[in-house]
């Protein structure tokens, strides 16, 4: 088994049962005699595959019958063109909420492809919030948002309400939380934060609103034509879409998304407890938007920091590192990370407390 706690931000950690049937379908598939990674996409196994996964996204989501659930590939930063090359148009604009690092990303890719209108942005203050939006504007082909700012540890519990079609990406806490897909015209999500492992991306989307896409786009940025192929238009990453399905079947086990959604809740209220007590260190994003996923903090100074790190590491807590702009602490708590993990790290800052300021005192005395 697997020793080290891992806390990293994507590719992130999956559950030990999930990576042991993938590593025994690697090596012989349902008792095939063949590996998962050889057998074609059109195998009647292969698309059963393809069909339960589907079923299990919608299940777990509740997903209405009048949405399609497609997979493709290109990760989530290429649904940041996807959207405005098949929606924007000379008439209508893209509306962008602007909360950190990838949903200014995602307002870049648009800006190829049509207007863009940033209707409200956080980063007067570093992003350590979700800023206030009162925004209808029929002008709009859509209000793009970013439901968990991965790098700067915001979440967004409050979507917008408008008459504006709302695309969501939701990549890094899709899963982690119930959500009403009717609220939403279409959301995105790179697999590997709360699905899978890296290689596929998921859409869920109104078929109303794929119906006013721009017909002359290329055929791999056609939402159509992947939902009417079964998602396999070509061939599709047929591993990461095989290991989210087994993913998401443990997903079921633990109660489905309410279920995770309790224990994610208790994850993240155990650390950010420990951040709130423990002197040596402070929370970056406000108390109202702190991301369940992913939980940002600092140290009192650079001094303590580094020391922490080898700490955490001597502990075997990995992938705490804040990204490399923002610098500081990162520990991502998606579904498979266990609350014995989060417990690992809250001992851990509760010892260093002790013993780093001891060595201080000793220091100075
Ligand atoms: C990780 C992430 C991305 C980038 O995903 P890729 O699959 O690497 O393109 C985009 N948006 C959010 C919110 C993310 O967390």
């Amino acid at each position: 088994m697997l020793k080290k706690h891992n806390f990293g931000a994507g590719p992130c950690i999956l559950p030990p049962s999930v990576m042991e049937k993938a590593a025994q379908a690697v090596m012989n598939w349902n008792g095939l005699g063949l590996s998962i990674l050889e057998v074609s996409h059109r195998s009647p196994e292969f698309e059963d595959v393809v069909l339960k996964t589907q079923l299990l996204v919608r299940e777990l989501l509740s997903v209405p019958d009048n949405y399609a659930v497609i997979f493709m590939q290109g990760g989530a930063s290429m649904q940041f063109s996807m959207v405005p090359m098949n929606f924007l148009t000379a008439e209508k604009k893209g509306a962008y909420l602007d909360t950190g690092y990838f949903a200014l990303k995602a307002i870049k890719e648009a800006k190829l492809f049509g207007e863009v209108e940033v209707i409200a942005s956080s980063k007067d203050r570093d992003y350590a919030h979700i800023p206030d939006q009162d925004y209808n504007n029929q002008q709009a082909a859509y209000l793009h948002c970013t439901s968990n700012n991965t790098i700067e540890g915001t979440e967004i519990f409050d979507f917008p309400k408008n008459d504006i079609p709302l695309v969501c990406d939701m990549s890094s806490d899709i899963f982690s939380r119930k959500i009403n897909v009717s609220d939403f015209d279409l959301i995105y999500a790179g697999a590997q934060k709360n699905m899978g492992p890296a290689g596929m991306t998921l859409i869920i989307a109104k078929n109303e609103f794929l119906s006013q896409a721009k017909k002359e786009v290329p055929s791999m940025m056609d939402y159509s034509l992947f939902r009417d192929n079964m998602s396999m238009y070509n061939t599709p990453p047929v591993f990461s879409i095989y290991v989210a399905m087994l993913n998401l079947l443990w997903l079921k086990d633990q109660g489905g998304v309410n279920g995770i959604e309790l224990q994610n809740i208790e994850k993240a209220k155990l650390l950010y407890q420990e951040i709130d007590r423990n002197p040596l260190f402070k929370g970056t994003a406000d108390i109202e938007h702190r991301s369940r996923m992913n939980v940002t903090f600092k140290a009192i100074d650079k001094e303590a920091e580094v020391a922490f790190f080898k700490f955490a590491a001597d502990q075997g807590l990995v992938g705490i590192k804040g990204y490399r702009t923002v610098g500081g602490f990162r520990a991502s708590l998606y579904n498979a990370l266990p609350l014995a993990s989060v417990e690992a790290l809250v001992n851990a800052m509760a010892e260093f407390e002790i013993s780093y300021s001891r060595k201080n005192v000793t220091e100075t005395a």
